[in-house]
């Protein structure tokens, strides 16, 4: 059922910081966008979102999404949605549109077990901070282990992140969940494998990120992606992350990513 993906750590890369998207001498694009907080508006989608996500693929501007969110729930949205394909669990599974077998991107030798030691490590991490509880969509990953995000301090977080550390374990979290998961799984490392593997043509300034959260910042290292953007709600964040967006919209959510792609469309078409 999970194929693996041949190692491509070996990835091109291309340093270079630009000032304005459309002075580039590229005009075709490739959109790599978190989810939750970027496509949606106060949790959902919306007909906004819907019809530029339809103006995109009429312009041939593909579209991945790269969300925390579980690999069952991304089997149904990269088939249901007008996009090219989907990256779960933060960089853990890929999804093509038109195939409906998931790409593991993680290397996880036995599943089972693996299972078990993110529910071991849960466990542990409740002794600590008891009022934590698994996710509704826990059942449905394979890679990862969510518990809600509800009332836990910046302090708490950080906390949490230095135990699943010294577990053995990645943390990160973003606007909806917190994510127990294998050491050195993001977006950015998911991201760079179906790149590679998939979309070879394009150049890495070809492609654009967005996201708004914590567990979007491997996608806003300029040393992989040179064009970054945040939705304007990423402002809440800025204390909290290494790497910046290179632009941030005007617009929140859902409307800043329409923002967006309305620039791209009007201005950096052939
Ligand atoms: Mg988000």
């Amino acid at each position: 059922m999970y194929k693996p993906i041949r190692d491509l750590d070996k990835h091109l890369i291309n340093i270079q910081q630009l000032s304005d998207i459309s002075t580039h001498s590229y005009h075709i694009y490739l959109l790599a966008t978190d989810m939750d907080g970027t496509l949606t508006k106060n949790g959902k989608f919306t007909s906004q979102l819907l019809n530029t996500l339809e103006r995109l693929s009429t312009a041939k501007i593909p579209v991945l999404i790269v969300t925390g969110r579980s690999a069952g729930w991304v089997s149904a949205i990269s088939s249901l949605m007008p996009i090219a394909g989907a990256i779960a669990e933060n960089g853990g599974l890929f999804y093509l549109s038109d195939n409906s077998d998931p790409v593991t991107l993680t290397h996880i030798p036995d599943l089972v077990n693996h299972r078990q030691d993110l529910a071991k490590t849960f466990v542990n991490l409740q002794t600590y901070f008891p009022q934590i509880q698994e996710s509704a969509d826990n059942l449905f990953r394979v890679t990862d282990w969510t518990f809600d995000l509800t009332s836990l301090t910046t302090e708490e977080l950080q906390k949490i992140g230095n135990l699943c550390q010294q577990m053995g374990w990645g943390f990160t979290y973003s606007n909806v969940q917190c994510h127990i998961q294998p050491p050195g799984q993001n977006k950015a490392v998911g991201l760079l494998k179906v790149l590679r593997q998939y979309f070879p043509t394009y150049f890495p300034e070809q492609v654009i990120t967005v996201g708004d959260s914590p567990n979007d910042e491997s996608l806003f290292n300029q040393r992989y992606f040179p064009i970054s953007v945040g939705v304007a709600n990423i402002r809440g964040y800025e204390n909290q992350l290494q790497h910046q967006p290179t632009y941030i919209t005007t617009a929140a959510e859902g409307d800043g990513f329409c923002e967006l792609c309305s620039y791209i469309l009007e201005n950096c078409q052939m």
